[in-house]
């Protein structure tokens, strides 16, 4: 297999699967972007054939020494490709961050391979033609995002023509109670302190502000072919309730487990067997409670954009999923203030130019007018709040 994104936390997470199950799998190759020193000690471990550097700079400063001899170091996003389609791999676990994952998945799906893809943001901007192309190409789709891959999980057996609607369950993040007022003024350390997953800085801001449910409608929308009405969400503070998938019948099926990544890398990877791994198990002396509450949809505004986006498909997911990667990198900055995030992508997407069929091209052109919008916005915004 490939890991992309492998010095990251899915990437470390897949890492220790990986390690748990020598006879089932093996690493060809790994791609990180600046972490280079991280990236050799994995290459030391996990011997693979291939290992790239996204990141020019990093790749001019990696000492080639500590890397082991059989490993080649390659640089660029065209080498991240080649591994991806390369003929010794079968797997490739997408777990890069953001849209610049979306050209790895793309190269392994047209090559035919499985990707395991925890990095839903290529499915939120292209996930009609990134499914389109997999079902021409014969390749395969295996969602690592904990909640698809519960929803996945239940389904086994069943087609989407049996599901009434599925629930994803979400954990509130940290300003779970919290109201708009309150959230006015909350810093960039208090949004990356989540109390139930511990995750990458992007994914961790897209919690505290819910658009990481709105991402994951999208990705559920694109993923399992359901219409945007057949997707709901629910407020699960424990994490434990992955998902729900509800029948035609009236029957709910669930998967549940401890808030621990290593399961559905792991179910992934070994799918359609399930085997003993890494992963965290439930305690069943000390469960005592599962709660549920609706979402705030006034406080967290992200979450409507999801199911917008969700509903009108074309260059919505793209703009949305722009608008929001630049907007937390603009608030991880200190340059925006935490609603601004929301605020900011519905500005975004209500002054774009919306098309309902677009092709690749007019997608990534899509992302990179949303970016340079955010930066329009952050110069112009009206000065609600302080950063
Ligand atoms: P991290 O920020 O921890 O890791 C991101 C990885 O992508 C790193 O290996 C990083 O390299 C690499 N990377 C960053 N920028 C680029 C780029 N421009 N080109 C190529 N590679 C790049 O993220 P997470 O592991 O938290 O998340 C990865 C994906 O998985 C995201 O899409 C996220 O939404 C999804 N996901 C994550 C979950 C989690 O628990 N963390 C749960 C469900 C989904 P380097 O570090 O070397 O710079
Ligand atoms: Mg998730």
């Amino acid at each position: 297999m490939a890991v992309l994104g492998s010095t990251g936390s899915v990437g470390t997470s897949t890492l220790d699967v990986v390690a748990a199950l020598p006879e089932r799998l093996a690493i060809a190759g790994l791609s990180a972007h600046s972490k280079w020193e991280l990236l050799a000690e994995q290459c030391r471990r996990f011997r693979p054939r291939v290992a790239v550097l996204t990141d020019a700079e990093a790749f001019q400063r990696a000492d080639r020494s500590v890397f082991p001899r059989e490993t080649e170091l390659l640089c660029g996003d065209d080498a991240v490709c080649a591994l991806a389609s390369a003929p010794d791999v079968d797997v490739v676990l997408a777990a890069v961050v953001g849209a610049a994952g979306l050209a790895g998945t793309w190269a392994a799906l047209e090559a035919g391979k499985t990707v395991a893809l925890a990095n839903k943001e290529t499915l939120v901007v292209g996930g009609q033609q990134v499914m389109g192309l997999a079902a021409r190409r014969g390749a395969t789709v295996l969602p690592v995002d904990s909640e698809h891959s519960a929803i996945f999980q239940a389904l086994t057996g069943y087609t989407a023509n049996d599901v009434a609607k599925v629930v994803l369950t979400a954990s509130g993040g940290p300003f779970r109670g919290r109201t708009a007022a309150d959230l006015e003024s909350v810093s960039v350390e208090q949004a990356l302190c989540h109390p139930t997953w511990k995750m990458g800085p992007k994914i961790t801001v897209d919690s505290a502000t819910m658009m990481n449910k709105a991402l994951e409608v999208i990705e559920a929308r694109w993923l399992f072919g359901l219409d945007a009405g057949r997707i709901d969400v629910i407020v699960h503070p424990e994490s434990i309730v992955h998902s729900f998938v509800e029948f035609v019948d009236g029957s709910v099926l669930a998967q549940l487990s401890p808030p621990d990544m290593r399961l559905p890398i792991q179910f992934a990877l070994t799918h359609p067997a399930r085997v003993p791994g890494p992963a965290r198990k439930l305690d069943w002396k000390t469960l005592t409670g599962l709660t549920f509450c609706q979402p705030d949809r006034a406080t967290f505004r992200g979450l409507d954009l999801g199911f917008e986006a969700a509903a009108r498909g074309g260059t919505c997911g793209a703009v949305l999923n722009g608008a929001n990667e630049a907007a937390v990198a603009a608030f991880l900055a200190r340059e925006i203030g935490f609603l601004d995030i929301a605020r900011c992508c519905r500005a975004v997407i209500d002054a774009h130019d919306y098309d309902p069929a677009p092709p690749l091209a007019g997608l990534l052109a899509a992302d990179r007018w949303a970016r340079q919008e955010v930066a329009r916005w952050t110069r112009t915004r009206p000065r609600t709040a302080r950063p």
